[in-house]
């Protein structure tokens, strides 16, 4: 024997590198041999379709010959290819692949079925005509459907460059061959020794082993001679089946395929992706029967089972065989920041029920792996809609701080709590390598507390999925003596077994998961986050009104179709890409389409319950209904619209109204008893000399006008700055617009970096002064003014004070064509405090206002919802808005996001006309007795005037609470269509309560229930309800706990 020279380690595993490489010695090396033998197609010809159409259509289409070399585009298009396959008769028994890369995304057709997706990008080039080619089948016709994009889109990395229009992509290979799966097994054994001599420590014995084992493999193995296989297999195997010992960390491998259900692509590709990712997986399935795969978001099955029928039959049957696993239980995954708490709950609602139906099963984990930070809210909405586990992985994103643990329980606003996991790897697309083993089993925090985490692996984003290397890896490293032991698994495998360990060791996280990135995603394109408020609220108060039509009218038609239609559009443009902005322009364009027909669909149906309310077929008369669809009695100003007031009817209610409007609309005050609809007569405030409109007041005093109600009094200067606010005695420059610089690092639309707080400009340049607009002989007294942003931008703003509101209010147009800047508007108070409190889902969260410590100062930009109060004893300033998220607060400093311009992935974001409203309420005592909650609530959906056939008998206020400490989310009938309302309540001030609801229904029985509308058995005892009949009236009363959410079943 010859003697061995001293083994150099870095020469040893560039050998190896080398002899699987597919870029080096590629003539001679054993990746060279995968493909023995290759064979041109018969034909290849091609159909450019119009659009993206069915199978069914794409076979009516003219083809056309088609070449190697020839290039196909524009950018989004279709194109179908129809090969004609003849196999040589000498490959049958042998393995026989498809070789096909268009350079983009592709679905292979087979009998008029999609068989597997195809993609240039992730080297997906190979469809297996047949594992073991049969006579029979040497003759076949196989189309494919390419997509004229990358699996990201059409950008060479759209992140930073915006779309390249131009593409084309070219047909580089299109081929058969013979397979060779032991050279395949091969070349995945020496990577796997190659990787474990590499990435072990330097001083690890099995590092070692692993190199001297892959170098003897490499002398041993002759490419050319078959018969050197086996013993090189089997050299390998041994070193794989030497086992670990038993307290090894155990990874749960899932495979996973993260689709956006928009992103760089628009809506009605990602149908397609579903398809092409998902056929890519059952493939896999028929081959690997242990293989285990996660899915989440039920919009992608409904799109499957509508759009490939026989695929959607094929996944069925691995649901029901434990391979495809349905998880997260939601419509889609959702941003985590800025949907409302009942928007949360209509996505299980909506999600659930869809796995019910389809699968007789229901998911018990939330899954959001790639959501831009996650509400306090999140566990009690969990809890309620029936999941108690939890798994992302984002908050690995963080730029500063590093999240504590991996594997925890995670505490809401309420005190609920959920099972939460963060992959240890950092990634939902693991592809089962060596070193993302190491690094998972290294990052666990969790260490003594937990001892197993979740490896997701397979392509991701784009969908795609896992591949069959993966698998050859992971079976390889089951259980493979220094690295951690792999189990393929379901989620509720992994979780159950972390629930089966002591769970009394993990550690408690309280609050929001913050993902200290992203967060310029509150404010990016904010007519998509108007939309989404706007239409969340219409939902509730269509549901709400149609609810009271329903009681009125025992056949009203409950538009239960049309409601979930609705939602789940709304929904679907929750998607946590979509709602943050961070899309391309042409999802946004399909999001605005559904989003305005939210607004049509649901406005019409108003009023056609409104309408069936009030309907007397006896009269002609036409009547104005005020509409509360509020769960708590108002108190405002309602408009009357001009068109209205001008018809004849409607002559005694002009001379009653004292307030017009520029429109020619009027401004009246009004009194309405909760969740009711009443006709104006009956809830005008007849005036008094001591009333509140006799208290409005409006004048100059020296160069600053005064606006004051009795409640509010505001001196503003002539640039509409708040120079002095009630219980303000200091000179401030209140609603001070800011413009910042605001170019991030890397991700454009998502991130604001803390830097641009570096770049405050103050905006001073007033095109018009302040001047008057409507005095105080009318309800409300305003102002106008307008600055100058830049050269290319402005504003105009209407500031209000109306007679009987606590707030002032500003209405605001932005003309606005910057480039990465960001504007956001200043309230500095005289506020002493050391937090700011925010409105959240139902709730509401409190955040330190200082920079004390990294984590404090890492959240300078923060999500909140209708409101942001900085209190101190007995004063504070609360800053309302009708469809703003994001606020940022340092010391006494309350800052309102109003608007960013990144420019990708969508060079429009955000660029031209914006109208929005926010107003700002100083109170004294705290925030909760000072009705901030309810001003906002208000605020975000005024008190509907709606004009209808007259009647005596209308719907009396159909919820009555007797504390305004638990706030009405939703009265709806129930989605099993029984006469059973949904009646959904919160407490909203933090602390714990007694509430009597009165209602004038005939309740059968008032039940607890989950947010799935399911009824709750064992939970009348914590709820005690006590179920009185009393005149005409039914009455029932229960506690709730801070922030608790409860559902009931009203049982008419
Ligand atoms: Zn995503």
């Amino acid at each position: 024997m010859d003697h061995v020279p001293f083994k150099h380690k870095r020469t040893t595993l560039e050998r190896a590198e080398k002899f699987i490489s597919p870029d080096y010695f590629t003539d001679i090396n054993l990746r060279s041999r995968l493909y023995t033998d290759q064979a041109g197609l018969e034909s290849i010809q091609h159909y450019a379709a119009p659009d993206r159409v069915p199978y069914t259509k794409a076979m009516e289409g003219k083809y056309q010959p088609a070449h190697l070399g020839q290039s196909f585009g524009p950018v989004w298009s279709t194109h179908w290819f129809r090969l004609e396959v003849v196999i040589p008769s000498k490959w049958v028994g042998k393995e026989v692949h498809l070789l096909w890369n268009s350079g983009s995304e592709a679905l292979v057709w087979c009998h008029g079925e999609p068989r597997q997706g195809l993609s240039g990008d992730n080297n997906r080039i190979s469809y297996i005509i047949s594992y073991n080619l049969d006579a029979a089948d040497l003759q076949q016709t196989v189309y494919i459907e390419m997509a004229c994009n990358h699996l990201f889109g059409i950008g060479n990395l759209a992140i930073v460059k915006t779309d390249d229009e131009k593409k084309t992509f070219t047909l580089s290979q299109a081929e058969l061959a013979v397979f060779d799966r032991d050279v395949f097994g091969m070349i995945l054994d020496i990577e796997i020794l190659h990787d474990i001599a590499k990435e072990f420590p330097e001083d690890s014995q099995r590092g070692y082993q692993a190199l001297y084992a892959v170098n003897d493999i490499i002398n041993h193995l002759d490419v050319r001679d078959r018969s050197t296989y086996r013993r090189a297999q089997e050299m390998a195997k041994t070193f794989f089946h030497e086992r670990n010992g038993q307290s090894q960390h155990t990874l749960y491998a899932m495979g996973h395929a993260h689709i956006d259900t928009a992103w760089l692509w628009p809506y009605a590709e990602t149908i397609r992706k579903c398809a092409r990712s998902w056929s890519c997986t059952l493939r896999l399935m028929e081959k690997y029967p242990e293989f285990i795969f996660t899915c989440s978001q039920a919009q992608q099955y409904a799109w499957v089972k509508e759009h490939y029928p026989t695929l959607w039959q094929e996944i069925c049957l691995f649901i029901q065989k434990g391979q495809f696993v349905p998880v997260g239980g939601t419509w889609v995954e959702m941003d985590g920041n800025i949907p409302s708490c009942e928007a949360c709950i209509r996505q299980f609602l909506y999600g659930q029920n869809f796995f019910l139906k389809e699968f007789g099963c229901r998911c018990k984990e939330f899954w959001l792996p790639d959501t831009f930070g996650y509400s306090a809210q999140f566990p009690q909405i969990l809890r309620h809609c029936g999941i108690t586990r939890f798994l992302t992985q984002k908050l690995s994103w963080s730029l500063v701080n590093k999240f504590p643990h991996h594997t925890f329980h995670w505490e809401g606003i309420d005190g609920s709590s959920v099972l939460a996991h963060f992959p240890p790897g950092d990634s939902y697309e693991m592809k089962g390598r060596v070193g993302e083993m190491l690094k998972t089993v290294k990052n666990f925090k969790d260490k003594g507390r937990s001892n197993r985490s979740a490896f997701l692996f397979g392509y991701g984003d784009g969908g795609h999925g896992p591949s069959e290397d993966m698998l050859e890896r992971l079976q390889r490293l089951q259980d493979c003596d220094g690295l951690p032991k792999v189990k393929l698994a379901s989620p509720d495998e992994f979780f159950s077994s972390i629930e089966r360990e002591n769970t009394n060791l993990l550690c408690r996280w309280r609050g929001e998961l913050y993902l200290e990135l992203h967060n310029g995603t509150y404010t990016t394109w904010a007519k998509v986050k108007k939309y989404n408020r706007q239409c969340e609220v219409l939902l509730q108060e269509l549901e709400a009104v149609a609810t009271m039509a329903c009681v009125r009218v025992p056949d009203f038609p409950y538009p239960h179709e049309e409601l979930d239609r609705l939602w789940k559009l709304l929904l679907l443009n929750q998607f946590h890409d979509v709602l943050p902005g961070s899309s391309i322009n042409q999802v946004f364009q399909d999001a605005v389409g559904y989003y305005q027909d939210i607004e049509r669909s649901a406005n019409a149906l108003i009023n056609k319950a409104v309408a069936c309310c009030a309907h007397s077929q006896a009269s002609e008369q036409h009547e104005m209904y005020v509409v509360n669809t509020q769960g708590y009695a108002r108190h405002e100003l309602v408009e009357l619209p001009a068109s209205e007031l001008a018809a004849p009817a409607h002559k005694k209610r002009r001379a009653q109204t004292n307030s017009q409007l520029l429109d020619g609309s009027h401004l009246v005050e009004v009194q309405v008893p909760p969740l009711c609809i009443k006709p104006i007569s009956q809830c005008l405030v007849k005036q008094t000399e001591e009333d509140l409109c006799s208290q409005l007041r409006l004048y100059k005093e020296d160069d600053h006008f005064v606006l004051s109600n009795g409640q509010v009094r505001a001196e503003l200067d002539s640039l509409g700055r708040l120079v002095s606010l009630t219980c303000f005695d200091k000179r401030t420059n209140s609603n001070q617009f800011i413009l910042y610089d605001d170019v991030p690092l890397y991700w454009d639309a998502w991130d604001v970096m803390d830097y641009h707080l570096e770049t405050r400009q103050p905006i001073v340049t007033a095109i018009e002064r302040t001047r008057v607009i409507s005095d105080s002989s009318n309800a409300r007294v305003s102002l106008e003014f307008s600055l100058k942003i830049s050269e290319e931008s402005y504003l105009r703003q209407e500031i209000f004070l109306d007679a009987c509101s606590p707030y002032v209010g500003f209405n605001t147009e932005v003309t606005w064509r910057e480039n990465r800047k960001f504007l956001k508007v200043e309230f500095p108070t005289t506020v002493h405090t050391t937090q700011a409190s925010y409105d959240i889902q139902s709730g509401f969260l409190q955040r330190p206002n200082h920079y004390n410590t990294s984590w404090d100062s890492a959240r300078f930009e923060v999500c909140g919802h209708k409101w942001a109060d900085l209190s101190e004893h007995n004063f504070g300033v609360a800053v309302i808005n009708n469809c703003k998220y994001g606020y940022s607060a340092v010391d006494r400093v309350l800052r309102l996001s109003l608007l960013r311009s990144p420019k990708s992935p969508d060079p429009q974001a955000d660029m031209g006309v914006h109208t929005f409203s926010y107003a700002i309420m100083p109170h004294s005592g705290n925030l909760q007795e000072a009705g901030v909650i309810h001003a906002a609530q208000s605020f975000n959906c005024p008190l509907r005037v709606v004009t209808s056939g007259a009647d005596d008998l209308i719907s009396p206020a159909l919820f009555v609470l007797d504390t305004r400490q638990v706030l009405v989310q939703a009265v709806k009938m129930a989605e099993d269509r029984s006469r059973t309302i949904i009646l959904r309540v919160h407490e909203a001030y933090g602390g714990s309560t007694k509430v009597k609801v009165t209602t004038p229904l005939p309740l059968l029985a008032v039940h607890p229930c989950n947010g799935l509308e399911e009824a709750l058995h064992d939970w009348d005892q914590d709820v005690g309800i006590h179920f009185v009949h009393g005149d005409q009236q039914c009455q029932f009363e229960f506690t709730l706990t801070a922030f608790q959410i409860i559902s009931l079943r009203c049982v008419m």
